[in-house]
């Protein structure tokens, strides 16, 4: 049996950890070729290693467009035409409005939204040319609604969704399909960020999500490899909600009595 990805050649931002991570393993499983990458060479490089052949791994800070040429010729030189983009690397940040710094804001807009717009400008032109392409930006349900201390964070991840669209309606004609995934609170390190230490995020989150858990990396990396796949092939220009319910609406609590 063919894997999903067989024969594609992806290219994953933010790839050494998290949901990145979970996403190559997926992805060179389902018999994609991947160039991983990523800020923290050390983990990227063994990861790689660890997958194997249909794997590697090169130095991308995705803020830096110089860089993303770069490793576009890596994986064109070492794969061949790279034909899915995930754009997934990000930083958060949790400051209350008034106490942010503009180097603050502008450190988390840099990596989560100008970040994807440097990755979809680089990459697309290879996709016309291969006739073909998949790109997946990681946006977030801080994408979808707004949350107290996180101004920066969901400024970009409302951008990564509206840039989305736009990059779907002008690539379509090109056979290039353009979506997000908006995870909820997942299971990664980013979950240990200082700015909330102290807080107990995993109780929180089975407290907000109606499936009662928090998401896991790979169920994060199942949802962009089916964006990826031919399996979603008339999708385009929309976003694919990963997060046990959390956004489905209000009054989980106030009415759970009631239906339990
Ligand atoms: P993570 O911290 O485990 O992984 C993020 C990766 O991005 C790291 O490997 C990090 O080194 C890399 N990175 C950071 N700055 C970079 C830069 N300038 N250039 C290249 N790579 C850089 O976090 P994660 O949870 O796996 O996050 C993946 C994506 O999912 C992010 O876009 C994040 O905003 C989004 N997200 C996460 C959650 C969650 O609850 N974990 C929820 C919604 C959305």
């Amino acid at each position: 049996m063919s894997g999903r990805v067989e024969d594609k050649v992806a290219l994953i931002t933010g790839a050494a950890r998290g949901m990145g991570a979970a996403t190559a393993r997926l992805f060179v499983a389902e018999g994609a070729r991947v160039l991983l990458t990523d800020v923290v060479d050390d983990e990227g490089l063994a990861l790689a290693a660890e997958l194997g052949d249909r794997a590697a791994y090169t130095h991308l800070d995705v803020t830096d467009e110089s860089q993303w040429e770069a490793a576009l010729s890596v994986a064109e030189e070492r794969f061949g035409a790279v034909t899915v983009l995930v754009n997934n690397a990000g930083i958060l940040r949790a400051i209350p409005l008034t106490a942010m710094s503009l180097e603050e804001y502008q450190s988390v807009v840099d990596v989560n939204q100008t970040g994807v717009f440097l990755g979809m400008k680089t990459v697309v032109p290879g996709m016309a040319v291969a006739g073909a392409g998949s790109i997946v930006n990681v946006s977030s349900i801080d994408g979808l609604q707004g949350s107290p201390a996180l101004l920066a964070y969901v400024a970009a991840k409302f951008a990564v969704r509206g840039m989305t669209r736009v990059a779907a309606l002008e690539l379509a004609g090109m056979n290039i399909r353009v979506n997000t995934v908006c995870p909820g609170a997942t299971r990664t390190r980013m979950m240990d960020c200082p700015d909330m230490a102290g807080i107990d995020i995993e109780a929180l989150s089975n407290r907000m999500a109606p499936l009662g858990r928090m998401g896991e990396a790979h169920e994060v990396a199942d949802a962009i490899l089916y964006l990826a796949s031919d399996a979603a092939g008339y999708i385009t220009g929309t976003d694919l909600t990963v997060d046990g319910g959390t956004t489905a609406g209000v009054g989980v609590e106030m009415f759970s009595q009631i239906t339990a």
